[in-house]
């Protein structure tokens, strides 16, 4: 494995961990020639995942775009970044078993979404943002409605047999980052 910092080859393991559920392997790396230490992580795939972005180009799946992606969304949310690991985990395995030669980013937005809804409202409405990149505020009105409409929903312990979304879950859309905030009557129960 090639040093990232200075490009040497020669590198020594110095450590290997199998991750708890034994999905990955890391191992700990040390750089003979500049000294410096870094981390590779090694997991099966099971098949080369090809994307087709929305312009029609195909590249290859990169799992640390997905990654960053979604960490993004989550930031200074309650989620640990085992989770999210797991989250990534989770829909690259559905990837590579799905049987599609190519799949479009669009699906693989739709797969994080749906995980991200049910785990942190906050993180949802980030990653939607960034995933249908509204150009019209009433485009982005219009998703929130939607967003408010399933909230509106929900009992008064807060269960929605619709979403499978908990009170928790919602009360904490106020906090959404967006210059929304001072539109905080979109967010009212009308109970
Ligand atoms: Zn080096």
């Amino acid at each position: 494995m090639r040093c990232p910092f200075c490009a040497s080859v020669d590198t020594q393991v110095k450590d290997s961990r199998v991750a708890e559920d034994g999905s990955y392997i890391k191992r700990r790396r040390f750089c003979t020639e500049c000294g410096s230490r870094f981390t590779t992580f090694e997991r099966v795939q099971l098949k080369e995942v090809m994307v087709k972005k929305s312009n029609g180009i195909v590249v290859p799946f990169e799992r640390e775009k997905l990654l960053k992606s979604i960490k993004v969304a989550c930031k200074k949310r309650p989620i640990t970044d085992d989770r999210i690991e797991k989250i990534v985990n989770s829909i690259q395995r559905q990837l590579e078993a799905s049987g599609e030669v190519e799949i479009s980013s669009r699906e693989i937005g739709v797969l994080v979404m749906d995980i991200l809804s049910n785990l942190d409202i906050v993180a949802y409405i980030r990653f939607a943002s960034v995933y249908y990149n509204f150009e019209k505020k009433d485009d982005f009105l219009k998703f929130i409605d939607t967003i408010k409409k399933e909230i509106s929903a929900l009992d008064e312990n807060g269960d929605s047999e619709i979403t499978g979304k908990t009170y928790n879950q919602c009360s904490i859309i106020p906090d959404f980052p967006v210059n929304l905030k001072r539109d905080e009557d979109l967010f009212n129960n009308e109970k």
